[in-house]
Formats: structure tokens, C-alpha cells, sequence
């Protein structure tokens, strides 16, 4: 064995230097959370349950354009188109079935008008499936909970692709842009 080996085992150096570190670690601001005692708020953008837009009047934004449901990757997406009053398009049922959602936000991207959005909402845990079913009225309420005035209006500019080409996202993440417009400068 050589020299420096013994003298480290004798000395038991490895477990002071242990012991040091703990010891230093009592002392410094703990970098967890002692969740869900101690509620944690979710950065801008974050990935959460969906809602629909609804418009100041009331009236849900979604055209039934299907490119939402056309686009997503798990196909959790199911529209039922119809007519309003006035003639316009609109979807009668819209519906996500959100166990199913990988959470990749193209839906958000792919929406022609910025109808649809993922809320900072993550705590619905529930024992029932039927309660991840979201239908319109589900969805729209969560816009009323999650993302009414400032806060909506803010995501959209910020995270809603078509219009924020110069949204800076992370390395690698797919962005879809018009055809022929290039990636805006500092982006
Ligand atoms: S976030 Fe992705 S997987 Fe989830 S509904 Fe939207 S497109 Fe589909
Ligand atoms: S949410 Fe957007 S993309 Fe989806 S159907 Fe409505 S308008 Fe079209």
C-alpha cells in the first residue's frame, strides 16, 4: 500500500472531508421546497392543463379550424365542427383528453387565431379519468380561472408562435414559422 493511502485511511481524511462538507451545508440556503406546504410558482410559459381563449365578450376565440387536432402528435384532440347563428364556424364540441398529451405545446403554435393555450395549472392529480377529459366548457373555464386579462394576453404575445416569431425558446425547439419568413434577429 503506498504511503499517502495509509496516511489517508489513518487519518480518516475522506470521512472529515464528509463530514466538512455537511457540516458547510447546514449553514447554506436549502435549494429544495417543501412542497406542497410551501407552493412553488412556475416560470412564464410553463406547460401546464389547456384552456380555450375566451374573448372579452364572452365568446370562445376557436374557429374550428381543426389545425390543433390535425397537428398534435398524440391525436388527443377531437372537434366537432357546427354553425352559429350569425353562420360563423364554430366547434360545438372540442375536446382534449389530456392523460394522453405530451405537453409539446404544437397545438399552441398551430393555432391560426392563438385560440388555445396551456395554463402555469400542473396540481390536478384526481383518481378519475373522466376528470382529465376536458370538454369546451372545461377548457374555457380554465381560461376564466387560469388566464384571464393581463396574464393571457401576456402568454399570447410571448408564446404563441405565428404571430412571436421571435420567440426564444430553448436550443432545438421546433418552431414553426410562415413559409419564407427567417428567423428573426437576436431571437
Ligand atoms: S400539447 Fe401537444 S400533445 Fe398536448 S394536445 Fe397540444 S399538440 Fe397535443
Ligand atoms: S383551437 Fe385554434 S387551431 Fe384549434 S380548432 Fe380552434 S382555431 Fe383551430
Amino acid at each position: 500500500m503506498d504511503f499517502k493511502k495509509v496516511v489517508r485511511t489513518v487519518f480518516f481524511i475522506e470521512i472529515l472531508k464528509g463530514m466538512a462538507l455537511t457540516l458547510k451545508t447546514l449553514f447554506t440556503r436549502p435549494v429544495t421546497l417543501r412542497y406542497p406546504e410551501v407552493p412553488r410558482q412556475p416560470k412564464p410559459g410553463f406547460r401546464g392543463l389547456h384552456a380555450l381563449v375566451r374573448e372579452a365578450d364572452g365568446r370562445e376565440r376557436c374557429i374550428a379550424c381543426g389545425l390543433c387536432a390535425a397537428i398534435c402528435p398524440s391525436q388527443c384532440i377531437s372537434i366537432h365542427t357546427g354553425e352559429a347563428p350569425d353562420g360563423r364556424k364554430v366547434a360545438e364540441r372540442y375536446e382534449i383528453e389530456v392523460l394522453r398529451c405530451t405537453f409539446c405545446a404544437f397545438c399552441v403554435e398551430a393555432c391560426p387565431v392563438g385560440a388555445v393555450v396551456l395554463t402555469e395549472h400542473f396540481e390536478y392529480a384526481n383518481y378519475s379519468r373522466d376528470d382529465f377529459w376536458m370538454t369546451k366548457e372545461k377548457l374555457l373555464q380554465n381560461w376564466d380561472t387560469f388566464m384571464a386579462g393581463e396574464k393571457g394576453r401576456e402568454y399570447l404575445k410571448r408564446f404563441w408562435l405565428p404571430k412571436a416569431t421571435a420567440f426564444g425558446g430553448y436550443e432545438g425547439q421546433a418552431v414553426f414559422r410562415p413559409k419564407g419568413k427567417k428567423e428573426a434577429a437576436g431571437a
